[in-house]
């Protein structure tokens, strides 16, 4: 059995500061990396107890760079996305599981620790079909195009309440921390957070034949809302996008892979 795991960093356990998620070679960006690098080998040990054979791990916050081969442990492999292009890189139609380790909840989910969509400062909202999407979304029809189930979510608990929302409650998740109201965040003793990752990797790849994939309905109406329109304006002429309003960009996907790859300033 083949399992791919996609990684971001804002969900990690034990990550409660934002200055953890840089990647500016400061003391806290070395300390994210630790703790990131926890939790992904929880979850290749869990793959593993579940009957894992291969496991390809993408190192997907800020485009890659988080992880060391040396942070992981075997046989699983590294890479990480080739930008909006190819976000899933090297995922394809052999593998049977994509688990989502790290992750965030999308833009403007109130109380959620560090809430965005791609870029924290310009996305307000990006759409589906109508429906509001978070990375979680996304990588879920990604996975799915390729008929591969998201069958593990770790993050905080509007993380994991995101992808319950979206994926049912088929899928195996793990919330190891939460913020209470007045902005505290509370994370799961280190210890704890990662044997609940195990055991739920180990449990997910054990029920995978309950879990459906993802798929999009197409064509599909993306829709990416920006919060200045100069900042719009800019996307729209950097991808050759049509604005549907000062705001909004607007395109049709006729395959799942276009949802995000139409953001490659490369096309
Ligand atoms: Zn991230």
């Amino acid at each position: 059995m083949k399992v791919y795991i996609m990684t971001d960093m804002e969900g990690v356990s034990g990550l409660a500061d934002p200055g953890m998620c840089e990647q500016d070679a400061s003391e806290a960006c070395f300390e994210g990396r630790r703790l990131l690098a926890g939790d992904v080998n929880a979850a290749i040990e869990g793959a593993l107890r579940g009957g894992a054979e291969e496991i390809v791990v993408c190192d997907g916050h800020g485009g890659g760079g988080n992880l060391r081969a040396e942070d992981i442990i075997s046989p699983a492999k590294l890479t990480k996305p080739n930008g909006f292009a190819n976000y899933l890189n090297g995922m394809d139609a052999t593998f049977e599981a994509c688990f989502l380790i790290g992750a965030h909840a999308m833009a403007g989910t109130a109380g959620a620790f560090m809430p965005h969509t791609q870029s924290a400062r310009d996305w307000k909202e990006y759409a589906v079909n109508g429906r509001p999407l978070g990375e979680i979304g996304q990588l879920a029809i990604l996975a799915g195009d390729y008929d591969v189930p998201v069958a593990l979510v770790t993050g905080d608990s509007f993380a994991v309440k995101e992808a319950r929302d979206l994926l049912g409650e088929a899928v195996a998740t793990v919330s190891v921390k939460h913020t209470a109201a007045g902005g505290r965040v509370q994370c799961l003793a280190l210890d704890a957070a990662r044997k609940l990752i195990v055991d739920a990797a180990r449990g997910a790849l054990n029920k995978i034949k309950n879990m459906k994939p993802h798929k999009l309905s197409l064509p599909a109406t993306v829709t990416l809302k920006f919060y200045s329109p100069d900042v719009a304006r800019r996307w729209a002429e950097t991808t050759g996008t049509a604005l549907s309003d000062s705001v909004t960009m607007t395109f049709t996907a006729d395959s799942a892979e276009k949802i995000l790859s139409q953001f490659s300033p490369s096309r």
